[in-house]
């Protein structure tokens, strides 16, 4: 069971979840995320106190939104007072030196996990349950040393496989999402948002029969509630289709959530934190979203928006017929540890996105200019619908063509085919917004097909407490 950073950001969410966590009848495995917003804090203070202002008041209000839980739960003082010192001590260091290294900034932010844990564990504790509170790597898991963004090291899989067995069946384990130690022993992160990942990597361990990402939403949704307001659940899909919504901006869920589940054949379930009421499960809401390989197909499952995308449009007439004008640009984007995300291409151009670079897409970009045109865009979003309807009913990519074509959306780009499930859109912010409204209209709220699938609305399905 993951528990993301809403439920358990106040007193009331976090002793929610410990109930939750209580009557699960099949022995859980807990993993957590910091406190909502205490990440995103953990990063402004660091940046605070390296340009030499005065953090104090953050750091203050970090400790505080802890301490009125610790109070508020009465789980007695000092439960994390190591962890507050150490705040202290590395923000002075910082204001010190003015320089927060991406190693520190990790160290950092790991803060917000190492509390949250102590926090529900003695919160379960408290309830009656035995439970105690773990760093991940005293289970095990290591990572390289890409910090802020690591990577789990497949060989540390049988350590965590081991030291999960070694856990005690009578006491449930609270592990930290998010975090790791690199195997020089670094404290590392996994990317934001990552503690979906770190959830997906204990499930496969322990082999567990479900891995549950509790959230602030009942669901996977039918598109971005941020932008589109109500909408409604999707009960069920595939591996695929859900790795896409995840790659393409469906925050709900971290990318790399989907790999070590469907690898070990895991079904995932989301679930919504405030919309199962422990003390009354209602069985409806209990489905959540369920992902596995056996989700009934549908038309069109969902629609993610990924924003702050970078396109790069590469020509060059020159290249006509000449072999290796794609090696040429791929072997210049890897060497300065660039990835593609979407792309197209025909003889004698190339047009590819960009959301994340390790390394120096602007240098890349220089080099490939020597030999071609290169035309670049910084301010793009990225529209993804999923279905199996775009692989199996040719009449639905005309109709999502022409109501874009209608509403005069401009695309830049159109991806297609690759895995046949999904479809991909580059246009401008503004028209991706609108085209999102617009598409999530007109196929999951008019469209008759979607009627009788439509569990409820998000509206009619009410957070609770
Ligand atoms: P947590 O802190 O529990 O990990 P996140 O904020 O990372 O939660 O992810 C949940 C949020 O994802 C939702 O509140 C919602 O705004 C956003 N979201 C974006 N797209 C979708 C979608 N297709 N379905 C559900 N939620 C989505
Ligand atoms: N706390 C981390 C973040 O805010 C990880 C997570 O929430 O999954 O990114
Ligand atoms: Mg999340």
């Amino acid at each position: 069971m993951k528990f993301g950073g809403t439920s358990v950001g106040t007193p009331e969410a976090m002793t929610r979840t410990a109930q939750l966590v209580a009557r699960e009848t099949r022995w859980p495995i807990v993993v957590v995320s910091a406190l909502g917003g205490v990440t995103d804090m953990l990063l402004e203070v660091a940046e605070q106190a390296q340009r030499g202002e005065a953090y104090q008041e953050l750091e203050k209000q970090i400790i505080g939104r802890h301490d009125a839980i610790i109070e508020k739960l009465g789980l007695g003082f000092g439960l994390i007072e190591a962890q507050y010192e150490e705040l202290r001590r590395v923000l002075g260091g910082i204001f010190l030196l003015r320089e927060v290294s991406p190693r520190v900034r990790d160290m950092l932010a790991s803060l917000g996990e190492r509390m949250s844990v102590r926090l529900l564990a003695a919160t379960l504790r408290k309830m009656g349950h035995p439970a105690k509170a773990w760093d991940s790597w005293e289970l095990g898991m290591r990572t390289d040393q890409r910090y802020t963004r690591a990577g789990v090291l497949p060989e540390c899989y049988p350590e965590i496989e081991g030291a999960v067995a070694r856990l005690q069946s009578d006491e449930i384990a609270v592990v930290t999402g998010f975090i790791a130690r690199s195997i020089q022993g670094e404290i590392t992160t996994l990317g934001r948002g990552g503690s979906d990942f770190s959830a997906a990597v204990f499930g496969a361990a322990a082999k567990v029969d479900e891995i549950q990402i509790w959230t602030d939403v009942p669901g996977i949704l039918r598109a971005d509630p941020r932008v589109v307001g109500n909408t409604s659940l999707v009960p069920a899909v595939s591996f695929e289709e859900a790795a896409e919504l995840a790659f393409f901006g469906a925050k709900v869920l971290h990318p790399r959530t989907i790999e070590p589940a469907r690898r070990n054949g895991i079904p995932v379930r989301v679930l919504g934190t405030f919309h199962v009421d422990p003390n009354d499960p209602d069985p409806r809401y209990l489905q959540g979203t369920l992902i596995d390989d056996k989700a009934p197909s549908e038309p069109l499952r969902a629609i993610a928006l990924r924003k702050n995308v970078r396109s790069l449009l590469v020509r060059s007439l020159g290249m006509l017929e000449a072999p290796g004008f794609l090696s040429r640009i791929f072997e210049i984007l890897s060497r300065h540890q660039v990835s593609v995300d979407a792309i197209t291409t025909s003889e004698v151009s190339v047009s590819m996105t960009f959301d994340y670079w390790e390394g120096d897409l602007d240098a890349a970009i220089a080099e490939i200019s020597a030999f071609a045109n290169v035309e670049q865009k910084k301010e793009r979003s990225l529209l993804c619908l999923v279905g199996s309807g775009l692989r199996q009913d040719s009449s639905l990519l005309g109709r999502i063509f022409a109501m874009l074509g209608d509403r005069q959306i401009p695309l830049h780009m159109i991806s297609q085919g690759a895995s046949r499930i999904n479809v991909t859109l580059v246009t401008e912010p503004n028209y991706a917004i609108e085209a999102m409204k617009a598409l999530h209209e007109a196929f999951f709220v008019s469209d008759s097909v979607y009627a009788d699938r439509q569990m409820t609305s998000a509206d009619a399905l009410p957070a609770i407490g």
